[in-house]
């Protein structure tokens, strides 16, 4: 993607969403922390659920340790992979205390070097809890990068590289949250919804959703590839059909004669 197009693109998100946030719930960075660990393979729906009634119980370093495993077993166990979760956030906990002051830490090493804090945690520790511009790459960020042809890499560390690379100085604070948002709510990994989409005409992924039958303009544009590929499905079943017609004949006759020679 062109850089004139970069710019374009985040004009467009910073427009619809100037402010953007995390959509996990916290007042603190070690609440951030404690949410971020949580949410790994796990949607921020469920984790804020269950950070809502631990929060209020213990949301510093020594109140979760003195919360014990099954303590915090308790609040947490709704959340997919709980038990190494909980042990991690103990640990972490642990380390926070003995070695930062029970704080958390303003850098990616300290950060990287905490029980369940990986890569792309310590990055949305920074960038949402100390608003510095780094660019985590999740599932979402690295499906529509690459979509659109923002940054097209095999693994999310090549994507990463690239965006830090493509993306002006001024969008890069928020650009981790419009793209998680854009993946999240419009450009969903089974179904994006293209018709829909604020950057369609600047995206570069080949399979767009179509526009609803209703929507009569685009939907006349897209119609001969629609029926094309309408024909060739209704040739696929019919031959299918045939096929099966064709290999149940014999066997239902075969029966038919063993069943009336046994009868005999
Ligand atoms: S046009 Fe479709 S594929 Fe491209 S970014 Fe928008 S929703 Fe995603």
């Amino acid at each position: 993607m062109k850089p004139a197009k970069v710019r374009e693109l985040f004009e467009r998100f910073k427009a619809l969403n100037p402010e953007p946030v995390t959509e996990l719930e916290h007042s603190t960075p070690f609440e951030l922390l404690i949410a971020v660990i949580l949410s790994a393979q796990a949607t921020d729906k469920g984790v804020n659920i269950a950070t809502r009634k631990l929060f209020p119980v213990a949301n510093t370093p020594q109140a979760m340790l003195d919360l014990g495993s099954e303590g915090l077993t308790g609040y947490v166990k709704s959340i997919g992979l709980y038990p190494g979760k909980v042990k991690n956030i103990l640990a972490t906990c642990r380390i926070l205390l003995d070695k930062h002051g029970g704080q958390v830490p303003r850098d990616f090493a300290a950060l990287e070097e905490l029980p369940g804090v990986g890569r792309k945690t310590a990055n949305v520790v920074l960038n949402s809890a100390f608003q510095q511009p780094t660019m985590p790459v999740d599932t979402h960020i690295f499906r529509v990068a690459n979509r659109l042809g923002l940054a097209r890499g095999k693994n999310p560390r090549e994507v990463e590289d690239l965006l830090v690379e493509r993306v002006p100085a001024e969008y890069m604070l928020h650009a981790h949250h419009w793209l998680l948002l854009h993946g999240r709510y419009i450009c969903k990994a089974r179904m994006p919804e293209c018709p829909r989409c604020p950057v369609l005409d600047l995206c570069g992924y080949e399979a767009k959703t179509l526009p609803p039958a209703e929507d009569l303009p685009l939907a006349h544009a897209a119609a001969p590839r629609v029926a094309k590929v309408t024909k060739r499905a209704t040739a696929i079943v019919r031959k299918a059909a045939a096929v099966a017609k064709k290999s149940r004949t014999p066997v239902s006759r075969g029966r038919s004669r063993k069943t009336s020679r046994s009868a005999r």
